[in-house]
């Protein structure tokens, strides 16, 4: 099944990833695309003429049943998410993702949609295999025996597994991924659901902008992660969903960094250096976690290559801009 040429719903259209991957697949020439979203639109991240653009609560198991209809492929992206923030503060809401994910399959299984994608997370994974920041990157198998992230990986592993038993007892084909952390321009940088690239953007320039020249880092800073740009989370999207991988796959960056190296990449865009203030009980996750991308290499022949660095650029530049064009309207607004 090709996207060229398919009629498309993008579920969660109104979000980050959504609203990259609505222009991705118009873009590889889709018949047409709808995007659903549960917020109204002014809070959409980008919002693409081309596609039909609607707000339905994909909880709701009617409202699944009208997205999809003349639906071919379905790209499951909504969730209730965000940041570490987020996730630790907020387990019921995560877990409630759920309703979109079964009410999603029932309807796609029932319109006779041909392919279902869902995006699952790296929060899958064993957390006795993260304990340690000098981490062993994380490879599909490592997902069992359980113990993924409390509420939010949970879900993500029930829906996951329920996407392969409607692929074995219904046949509808599914693709499922797991996203290592995503990053870049339209992503949430502010609000509490933003996560670490977005949010240690936002506070640099706080800091450039302010003159206040310090930085609040959650934790010790010696975590370990990897963060994908959003231009090889795409190409990921389309390529894994074209292809015949019918089991869980990674799609993640290799490039492994702490939290101080975000930092200190971060401060040399802004070109400032911040004092560093570690605050050791704010929620952090796991010690490390990174991608292993042999399953990946060998079924696709490519991983994703776009640099920390310069993807930090692209999205420090976007952040900065969308910082400053928010100090000049307050300023208009103050008498
Ligand atoms: P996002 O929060 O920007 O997008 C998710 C969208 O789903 C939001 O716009 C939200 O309004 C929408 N949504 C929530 N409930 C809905 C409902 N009931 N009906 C319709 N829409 C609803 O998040 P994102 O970063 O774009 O993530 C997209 C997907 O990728 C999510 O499933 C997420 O769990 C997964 N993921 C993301 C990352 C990452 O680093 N961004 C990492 C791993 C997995």
């Amino acid at each position: 099944m090709y996207i060229r040429g398919a009629r498309v719903l993008v579920c969660g259209g109104g979000g980050f990833i959504g609203g990259h991957v609505v222009n991705r697949v118009l873009e590889a020439g889709a018949a047409f695309c709808r995007s659903v979203d549960v917020k109204p639109f002014e809070e959409w991240h980008q919002i693409n003429p081309l596609a039909e653009n609607l707000v339905l609560d994909l909880q709701l198991r009617e409202a699944c049943q009208e997205a999809v209809q003349g639906i071919d492929v379905v790209i499951q992206l909504a969730a209730d998410m965000g940041g570490m923030g987020f996730i630790e503060n907020n387990k019921a809401l995560c877990m409630l993702s759920v309703l979109i994910s079964t009410h999603m399959l029932i309807a796609a299984r029932d319109a006779g949609v041909k392919r279902f994608f869902y995006s699952s997370s790296a929060c899958v994974y064993n957390g006795e295999k993260q304990k340690s920041y000098h981490v062993v990157p994380l490879k599909e198998t490592d997902a069992y025996p359980a113990d993924p992230e409390d509420g939010y990986g949970w879900e993500k592993l029930f829906s996951e597994r329920m996407c392969r038993h409607f692929q074995e007892d219904f046949g509808l084909e599914t693709r499922i991924v797991r996203f290592h952390n995503v990053y870049g321009p339209y992503g949430t940088w502010t609000g509490g659901r933003e996560k670490a690239p977005a949010a240690i953007c936002r506070k640099v320039i706080e800091a450039k902008l302010s003159g206040k020249h310090e930085i609040e880092i959650w934790g010790d800073g010696r975590q370990t992660r990897s963060f994908m740009y959003i231009d090889d989370c795409t190409k990921g999207v389309i390529d894994i969903l074209e292809s015949e991988i019918r089991e869980p796959i990674n799609l993640g960056s290799r490039e492994l960094v702490t939290v101080n190296d975000l930092v200190g990449i971060v401060e040399s865009l802004a070109g400032i250096k911040l004092k560093r203030i570690y605050n050791l009980n704010a929620p952090t996750g796991v010690n490390g976690r990174n991608s292993d991308n042999t399953l990946l290499l060998k079924r696709l022949g490519w991983e994703p290559s776009i640099t920390l660095r310069e993807g930090m650029a692209r999205t420090f530049a976007w952040i900065e801009g969308q910082m400053i064009a928010e100090a000049a309207t307050r300023q208009l607004v103050v008498p």
